[in-house]
């Protein structure tokens, strides 16, 4: 304990609502306690919002859009604004660094990294608002035809505890860029990071209801949002059963969609791969946040051949990692929660009592606070094709291998589960790079590297139950706006 920055967030702190540029109580006065994982203890609260607050946040947003500034504002001064708030995240990276890492459990030193994130998609986004636009068609006869890019309008972002500030930077980057009104209910495990940098947003020149923060429970605050008959477009990162009732919610206003629901993603090992490179950053795929990454690397596909060898090299890794309270800054923290670390606990019990081979784990430091959330990293070997640890998303620090004899099986085990959101491919053979990365079915491939979490320019989305349409760079400003065709007739 005790690093600089832990000291920063003041104790007690009564987080409010962020609508129409004020900051406000939930409409029935509840509020709900903010837990820090690395203690289970009670250290602010916010606003307990119901279908109420929504409905007042949906109002400013509608303003800000049809009516107010936002939407007379043009691209070059929307990008400016974006930029102005990617320097004042910048200027408040320690504050915010801290809020993010005790809101969340996760190690100082990735709250820093996440705050560095948003404020590159700020930056990224701020710089691209004014270089998107439209075509001219060539059309037969004496006409002239074109298109522009046209924002959805109001935008609600439904989003998860994971890396709240780095979503928030993708879903308002891009939103906020193309001109739409959002409002973002962030979830109700991890928040402060958001409500902090919309603080900021006004300060960066952002009118009030252009950005709205309403926090409170997936049930009271986020299902009368999805469902609002003023939304026009919905964003979601979150778990598959709550982006389907997402998507259930807004079909009622035939309302689109964007969905990133996780993966169960595969890093897959040739024997002519170069091992000492790969081991970091497969460990760290899966360790990163604690394995609460919808990108995580969370199995281990290894050619027979080496099986023995990279598995064991795997194994003395996890052996020494270590999970504590985040202000200590070790290679993880505490999971998000009580009902998180129950889940993740209960499938590391399950495999073993279903006698799959625990190869290594590692520990929980001995300073680590009783009440805190914990989970020692756990690697796993030959686990069966059809086990829940093979097929399910364990959102935890748990690494499950696997041998395979060749390409064809690397592959069918590969594309063997719901999902389809990352694969890693390790191999010297370039001709086999690309044909492994044709047939895996994932939204992003790494060929020797693994970015869990991808970068900001890259598109980012699944294939099959890890949802559809695309998020981050370029692809993401595509699906926060829409194509408006315009006929001109000059005979
Ligand atoms: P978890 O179960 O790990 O909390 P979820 O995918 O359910 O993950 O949560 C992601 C986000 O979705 C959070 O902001 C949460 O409050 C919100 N949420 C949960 N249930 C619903 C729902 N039925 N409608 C809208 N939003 C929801």
């Amino acid at each position: 304990m005790g690093h600089p920055l832990a000291t920063t967030v003041a104790q007690g702190h009564a987080f409010k609502n962020i609508i129409d540029g004020k900051q406000v109580e939930a409409i029935s006065g509840k509020r709900m306690d903010v837990v820090c994982p690395s203690d289970g203890l009670p250290f602010g609260s916010i606003a307990a919002s119901n279908a109420d607050d929504v409905d007042a946040a949906v109002k400013a947003a509608c303003f800000a859009f049809e009516d107010g500034d936002w939407s007379a504002m043009s691209a070059v001064d929307r990008g400016r604004v974006l930029l102005k708030l990617a320097d004042l995240i910048n200027q408040n990276a320690a504050e915010l660094s801290a809020l993010e890492s005790r809101d969340t459990g996760k190690p100082i030193k990735q709250g820093i990294a996440d705050i560095a994130g948003c404020a590159r998609y700020f930056e990224f986004y701020g710089g691209a608002a004014d270089k998107i636009h439209g075509d001219t068609i060539p059309i037969p006869g004496d006409f002239v035809a074109l298109t522009l890019r046209e924002p959805h309008g109001v935008v609600a972002g439904i989003i998860p505890w994971n890396y709240p500030a780095q979503i928030l930077g993708r879903v308002a980057g891009a939103g906020l860029a193309m001109g739409n009104a959002l409002i973002l209910k962030p979830a109700e495990d991890a928040c402060l990071s958001v409500l902090r940098i919309a603080e900021l947003a006004l300060e960066a020149g952002l009118p009030g209801g252009a950005f709205n923060v309403v926090t409170g429970t997936g049930m009271d605050a986020g299902a009368p949002l999805s469902a609002h008959a003023s939304v026009d477009f919905v964003t979601f990162t979150g778990s598959p059963p709550t982006g389907t009732a997402i998507q259930q919610a807004a079909a009622v206003n035939n309302r689109g969609v964007t969905m990133e629901l996780g993966g169960k993603s595969p890093q897959i090992v040739f024997a002519d791969a170069d091992l000492d490179a790969a081991l970091p950053v497969i460990v760290n795929a899966i360790i990163q946040n604690g394995g609460q990454t919808c990108s995580a690397g969370s199995r281990v596909l290894i050619e027979a051949s080496i099986y023995d060898k990279f598995s064991h090299m795997l194994a003395e890794k996890f052996s020494a990692l270590v999970a504590g309270p985040h202000d200590a800054d070790l290679d993880l923290g505490a999971l998000i929660s009580k009902k998180q670390h129950g889940l993740v606990q209960g499938f590391i019990d399950q495999a073993q009592s279903d006698g799959i081979e625990l190869l290594a784990q590692g520990s929980i430091a001995g300073n680590a606070p009783e009440g805190g959330y914990y989970c020692a990293p756990a690697l796993f070997g030959n686990v069966p094709a059809h086990s829940d640890l093979a097929q399910k998303e364990v959102f935890g620090p748990v690494l499950s291998a696997f041998p395979f004899k060749d390409e064809a099986e690397a592959i069918t085990l590969a594309n063997d589960t719901e999902f389809g959101l990352v694969a890693g491919i390790w191999t010297k053979d370039g001709a086999r790079q690309m044909r492994m990365a044709k047939r895996v079915r994932a939204g992003q491939v790494y060929v020797n590297a693994y970015g869990a979490g991808g970068g900001i320019e890259l598109p980012f989305g699944g294939f099959k139950k890890s949802g559809h349409g695309r998020e981050k760079g370029f692809d993401g400003l595509f699906h926060m706006s829409t194509t408006k065709t315009i006929v001109f007739n000059h005979a």
